[in-house]
């Protein structure tokens, strides 16, 4: 029996914090739904967490979310398993957008750390509170150079682009491709790009922001020196701010 994959509404807008639709599957812990709004783990960012509303009232959280092998289909992973056989009940999937929201900002704000440094990254994690790439360097990196180059382009809020690159383009530009030993993701021969305004252009699965701005500031953590050519970069915010700009439901 064909595969049939999960409808990916994060990828062309990652201020949708929910979306009501129907149980496709589930076994134990794991459910797939037809379409989802939840983020699966993937290119280093975290995947998102949040909670199922049945129509018959019970919530079910969800603590994590990731690709079925294959990455057609995309697991929803309940905290607690659930016994019954959901397939084709509706369902209103929520969410948690206040986390979701500090992982676009802080993946946003590692793309602005790529361009201010010069050097091949091999290592990428993003995370609620962090983020972190390590960089193929052997030079010592200026810590304060760093730290005023990204809150200087933070400020500047330049705008977040989506497009989208056949896979053959992107092998006659290969300087796009920064992360080595991650083939960038591609579906269907073509190629996601996200661009920052004139700083940053690079294949990307991931959500953003829309603009640098909605970043906020942010301070390095520390730069640690994980072997000869290997520098890691460790990010954190530096404000307390309010909670995040309201998302949306599905029109
Ligand atoms: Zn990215």
């Amino acid at each position: 029996m064909a595969v049939i994959p999960t409808i990916r509404l994060f990828d062309n807008d990652p201020y949708l914090t929910e979306v009501e639709t129907s149980i496709a599957s589930n076994d134990g812990e794991v459910v797939c739904l037809d379409e989802t709004v939840f983020y699966a783990e993937s290119g280093g960012q975290s995947g998102d967490t949040g909670v199922f509303l049945l129509g018959s009232g019970e919530i079910l959280p969800v603590k994590e979310t990731r690709y079925v092998p294959g990455r057609l289909r995309i697991a929803h992973i309940l905290a607690h398993p659930v016994g019954a056989n959901l397939t084709g009940q509706r369902v209103l999937a929520r969410l948690d957008w206040d986390r979701r929201h500090r992982l676009m900002r802080m993946h946003s704000c590692l793309h602005l750390l790529c361009s201010l440094v010069e050097a091949p990254v091999t290592g990428c994690a993003i995370h609620p509170d962090h983020g972190r790439l390590d960089f193929d360097i052997e030079a010592t990196i200026d810590r304060q150079a760093v730290s005023d180059g990204l809150n200087a382009l933070i400020e500047r809020d330049l705008p977040v682009e989506l497009s989208y690159l056949p896979v053959r383009e992107l092998r006659i530009d290969p300087a796009l491709v920064r992360t080595v030993q991650v083939a960038p993701p591609e579906t269907g021969g073509v190629v996601r790009i996200v661009r920052i305004g004139d700083v940053d252009r690079q294949p990307c699965g991931g959500t953003h922001v829309r603009s640098t701005g909605e970043i906020g500031p942010v301070a390095i953590a520390s730069i640690e020196k994980k072997g000869r050519r290997n520098r890691r970069i460790k990010i954190t915010f530096a404000d307390h701010r309010a909670g995040p700009p309201l998302g949306h439901g599905k029109d």
